[in-house]
């Protein structure tokens, strides 16, 4: 029988600059990084679904297209009358990239507005993908509806997992972030956070920190990433830990922690355990930070 994997978020337009000065325009954003990695790593049996909502226009139609030809499902992509998807364009300066927004007015932000969709696209998921930046876009009403739809689908037999991805940016304080953030952990089986934003955010001392708080949130597992340094899993009081391999050159970060949270739980699924599903999360992430853009042909 299908087992469907659903990430739920935003995917935008990617206009990546090149060295002859033109840009180059493709698709991206965290939990569909995800989606599109889960892709490529759960077997055929596995449907990879996302839930987002676009508009009607060329630029919307383009990307429903890209989805559809990675093998992604895209029948919870919701078309919506007027509005259009969101975009970001990325500067460089030497080796440092910067990012310009706008996606203040983007579909996605309409993703949780009907309960019978977010309904229908949850009922019978064997996983449900959210991250931060998911609840960031939403309004208040939206992010409760979403919460609720995600704790039906949980008692029904879905595992919940949530990266926090906290982008302050986004929110209206860091306050507000951290609180939302804390709720949705508490509805996670799993949650995904990367040590260095949770210490800049939450003050955690160390890794074990951020396990122990998001634990006494209601997480039942807790994957800590930090960055080069070690993966820390906790399953109630077991702890695992792997180094990630060194990965030279480190030619672009974008989507490292999107990529790890594929292999993870696309080895996790199957079965075999945290070790090697930290393996398998970091691998994947090396090769992606060793090539340039957040989705790389693998
Ligand atoms: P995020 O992209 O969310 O900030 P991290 O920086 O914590 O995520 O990295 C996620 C994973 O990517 C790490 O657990 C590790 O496996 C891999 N990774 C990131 N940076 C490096 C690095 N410099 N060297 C080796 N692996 C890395």
């Amino acid at each position: 029988m299908t087992k469907r994997f659903v990430s739920i978020g935003e995917c935008m337009v990617e206009m990546a600059p090149q060295p002859d000065g033109t840009y180059a325009m493709g698709f991206a954003g965290d939990t569909f990084n995800t989606a599109w990695y889960a892709r490529t790593c759960l077997p055929a049996a596995w449907q990879v679904d996302y839930l987002t909502a676009v508009g009607r226009d060329a630029v919307s139609d383009r990307m429903v297209a890209f989805m559809r030809k990675a093998g992604i499902d895209t029948t919870h992509v919701a078309r919506l009358d007027g509005r259009t998807v969101g975009l970001y364009l990325i500067e460089l300066q030497g080796a440092e990239r910067s990012f310009s927004y706008w996606r203040g007015a983007s579909a996605a932000r309409a993703l949780a507005d009907d309960p019978a969709r977010l309904e229908a696209a949850l009922t019978g998921a064997d996983v449900a993908y959210f991250s931060g930046i998911t609840l960031a876009i939403l309004e208040p009403e939206a992010r409760t509806r979403l919460a609720q739809a995600l704790t039906r689908a949980r008692l029904a037999g879905t595992i919940v997992a949530f990266d926090p991805n906290l982008r302050p940016k986004l929110w209206p304080s860091e306050q507000a972030m951290c609180t939302a953030v804390t709720q949705a952990a508490g509805l996670a089986d799993i949650v995904l956070p990367s040590f260095e934003d949770e210490a800049r955010h939450f003050g955690d001392a160390d890794p074990m920190a951020t396990v122990t708080r998001y634990q006494a949130a209601g997480a039942k597992v807790v994957v800590v990433k930090d960055g080069a340094g070690e993966v820390l899993c906790a399953e109630g009081t077991a702890l695992t830990r792997h180094n990630p391999a060194p990965v030279a050159p480190v030619v672009d970060t974008t989507a490292a922690g999107d990529s790890f949270n594929a292999g993870f739980l696309a080895t996790w699924l199957a079965g075999q355990g945290a070790l090697a599903a930290m393996a398998a999360g970091s691998a994947l992430a090396g090769r992606v930070i060793g090539a340039r853009g957040a989705l790389i042909a693998l």
